[in-house]
């Protein structure tokens, strides 16, 4: 992650740096994708002032798990758990199964927030292992999800089907942008999606500018929708009956 604001010019970064000047690649998602390839993170340890970050780590089931079971007590008793969250968990179906079934049999609760795009076999090889399923409903209409998602529609309804079947319980969680759901189409497909599962519960999702800070540190645009008001909200619920 890039935050120029502590930037102290010293030039350290690029004399450590194997393709450029990091300053301009990591300020640019399209540089950063053909130019870092290898992540290889020595900016990160050569900036003095803390501009350049690495976000995240690798660690194993095993050592994620260690942190998980430290808070074993505090779940109890206050009835949480673990929720495998994102990005996307089912992008790396091998590490989040083994590791969704030993909190599993470890008795701890646990819960993944989803898209629900990946491979159907990762989902239903996960969903022994998992209790709740946080799903999300985020454009109901093919081509518009293709292109703000990048992901497949299809795919999604197909995966939610199949884990909907296994016995699993699911809560819909359904995004809220002004802009791109107040249309007719979008607004019948979404209730009937939901009316189509009525034993799962929902919630509608709005859509907040948070994130924003965090695209820019990435080098990705900001996304310009706008937060919708109170009433806003409270007429795309009652539109798609949550
Ligand atoms: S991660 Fe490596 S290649 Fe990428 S900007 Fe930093 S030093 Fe350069
Ligand atoms: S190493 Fe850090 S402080 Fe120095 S030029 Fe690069 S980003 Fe700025």
């Amino acid at each position: 992650m890039l935050n120029l604001t502590r930037c102290i010019s010293c030039g350290s970064c690029v004399k450590a740096c194997p393709s450029g000047d990091p300053k301009s690649i990591l300020a640019d998602d399209t540089k950063r994708r053909t130019a870092c390839r290898d992540n290889c993170r020595l900016c990160a340890d050569a900036c003095p002032s803390g501009c350049i970050e690495v976000a995240g780590r690798t660690a194993s089931v095993e050592a994620v798990m260690e942190e998980v079971l430290q808070d074993e007590a505090y779940y109890r008793h206050s009835g949480g758990g673990m929720t495998l969250s994102g990005g996307e968990p089912m992008s790396q179906p091998c590490f989040s199964c083994e590791l969704l079934e030993a909190a599993s049999k470890a008795g701890i609760h646990t819960a993944v927030e989803t898209s629900g795009n990946g491979r159907r076999e990762a989902f239903l090889s996960a969903a022994p292992f998992v209790d709740l399923w946080l799903w999300d409903i985020k454009l109901m209409d093919e081509e518009l999800y293709r292109a703000h998602t990048g992901g497949n529609l299809q795919v999604m309804l197909d995966n939610l089907k199949a884990v909907a079947e296994s016995g699993a319980d699911i809560h819909f969680r359904v995004l809220y942008i002004p802009e791109l759901h107040d249309n007719d189409c979008i607004l019948a497909a979404t209730a009937a999606l939901l009316r189509e599962y009525p034993s799962f519960s929902a919630e509608v999702v709005p859509y907040h500018v948070l994130g924003n800070a965090k695209r820019g540190k990435l080098g990705l645009p900001e996304l310009r929708y706008r937060e919708p008001s109170e009433g806003e909200i409270r007429r795309f619920s009652e539109a798609v009956g949550v």
